[in-house]
């Protein structure tokens, strides 16, 4: 039976981390994936600049565009565009992006086996058995990286109801001159949908386009899409879109992400960032951690891996319950926020500084306490006086 010390369930952007950090440091990994790569994965493919901060190769070769700021707007209405002066993210392609990371994970020497699904996993004399395709494996260690409808999850939380949020995407193509138009910023719509935002980014010869409700099932999640792609001018005379539906497993309450020799990264610990639904950060940056927790315990001859649960306690919950808190804001009240937006556009650039790892949510949230009471009198009275008109 071929034997591994860590074998990774799930080939996405937590996966092929985990497995390049593993083989770096020298352990036997194999990474199965149930597809064959390159895949296409639903995803607005929109890439935080702090992953800078956390990546240790370059990305250039698969950046599509790098976005400068945001063009919001209201249910399609009004539009305001708050650029700033330095880049806020990169946009790329789910299936050019994971290919590249898997690469990089191969040639740390990490093994790759992919068009394999994982069937089950089950405790061993020593580790565990994981039955693949029609082979079976042996490890001592899983790393469950296996996204948001995930089997090494299910073996862990089999009882926890999840936070999801609803989501449908369609990849566009377009004249490259439509991107050119759209190229230094991304679109968000808000309250295109029940507590949630609409997007367009642009990428080399299309945009990704999409929706997502963040307050759990979206009733007939097409008509919002459908509604909100015909008010987006650059997207006029397009008629057939082919979109696609995923769940995002948004961080609800933090829940023990280790039991025994199995760690969950990613999508498969709900590591989704509430306000934003920004994922593949978290993804990757919960893949080091992990990997460094499992790694000390191959080198120390150690089997408890809970180090990984405080780990994630101090860098990542804190910013995920201030997201949260800020989500419930927003998407409560889209218009005020909007509005908001418009009064104080500097507000933008401190959450994109958020996004480039120059700030955090807690601050953002803290920033965001300190002008709320002045804030809503005169977004209350702008718009009293707008209906008085
Ligand atoms: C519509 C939509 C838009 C999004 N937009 C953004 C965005 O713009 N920016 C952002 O940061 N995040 C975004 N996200 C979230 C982001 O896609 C995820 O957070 C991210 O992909 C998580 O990476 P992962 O490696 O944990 O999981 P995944 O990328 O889902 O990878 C999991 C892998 O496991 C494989 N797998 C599943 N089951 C098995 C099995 N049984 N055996 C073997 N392999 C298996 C899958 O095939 C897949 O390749 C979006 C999500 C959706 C649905």
């Amino acid at each position: 039976m071929p034997t591994y010390d860590v074998i990774v369930v799930g080939g996405g952007p937590a996966g092929a981390t985990a497995a390049y950090e593993l083989a770096t440091s020298g352990i036997n990994v194999l990474i199965l994936e149930k597809e064959r790569f390159p895949r296409y994965k639903p995803c607005g493919g929109g890439l935080s600049l702090k992953i800078d901060r956390v990546l240790k190769f370059s990305i250039k070769e698969v950046i599509e565009t790098t976005v400068m700021g945001v063009h919001f707007s209201y249910q399609g209405k009004n539009g305001l565009s708050i650029l700033s002066d330095r880049p806020v993210a990169y946009m790329v392609m789910r299936d050019r992006f994971d290919s590249l990371l898997i690469s990089e994970a191969t040639k740390a020497g990490a093994a790759f086996i992919d068009g394999t699904p994982v069937k089950g996993i089950s405790a061993a004399k020593w580790g565990y058995e994981v039955s693949a395709g029609d082979q079976t494996f042996h490890c001592r260690y899983i790393v469950g990286a296996d996204g948001a409808n995930g089997v090494v999850q299910r073996s862990l939380h089999p009882q926890v109801t999840r936070s999801v949020a609803a989501s449908l995407e369609a990849e566009i193509s377009v004249d490259q001159q439509v991107v050119d138009d759209h190229n230094h910023y991304v679109h968000i719509d808000f309250g295109a949908i029940p507590s949630g935002y609409a997007w367009v980014f642009p990428k080399r010869g299309r945009l990704s386009a999409g929706i997502a409700g963040f307050n759990g099932v979206v009733k007939q999640p097409r008509r919002y899409f459908d509604k909100f792609i015909k008010g987006v001018p650059s997207l006029h005379g397009v008629d057939k879109i082919d979109h696609k539906g995923h769940p995002i497993p948004l961080f609800r309450t933090p829940q023990p992400l280790t039991k025994d020799g199995i760690i969950l990264v990613g999508d498969a610990g709900n590591l989704v960032d509430p306000f934003f639904g920004e994922g593949i950060y978290y993804a990757v940056r919960s893949a080091q951690m992990a990997s460094a927790v499992v790694s000390e315990a191959i080198h120390t001859g150690g089997s408890d891996l809970s180090r990984y649960d405080k780990l994630l306690a101090h860098e990542l919950y804190p910013e995920f319950k201030a997201a949260r808190k800020i989500s419930q804001v927003v998407y409560t009240f889209p218009m005020i926020w909007y509005d908001t937006l418009a009064e104080r556009p500097e507000l933008a650039e401190k959450y994109y500084n958020v996004l480039r790892g120059d700030s955090r949510y807690t601050i953002f949230l803290k920033e965001l306490k300190t002008i709320a009471g002045s804030l809503i009198k005169s977004v209350i009275k702008r718009n009293i006086l707008q209906l008085l008109k």
